[in-house]
């Protein structure tokens, strides 16, 4: 494998199958409270409730992709941790 497959091969896994160490974040709807997660945790209703109105749409939860902050962090147990 020459350096430009290996790249692709990188790029793939980005794009495909989510890093189950990594986190990601959403925004609610209703109040605007940003919170981070682990990957893992996708598709599980209790961590897409907001954490600070208690808010849940039922998803699809979409990813909070923009340049602010978490207010707050989920560990892989549910329980927000300190940001
Ligand atoms: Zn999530
Ligand atoms: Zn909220």
């Amino acid at each position: 494998m020459n350096g430009f497959d290996a790249l692709l091969l990188l790029l793939d896994a980005l794009n495909g199958s989510p890093d189950p160490d990594g986190t990601h974040r959403h925004q609610c709807t209703e109040c605007g409270c940003i919170w981070e997660h682990p990957n893992s945790r996708q598709g599980d209703g209790d961590a897409h409730t907001c954490p600070g109105c208690g808010f849940n749409d039922g998803g699809p939860w979409w990813h909070y992709e923009g340049p602010d902050a978490p207010a707050y962090v989920e560990g892989p147990d549910g329980y927000p941790m300190a940001a």
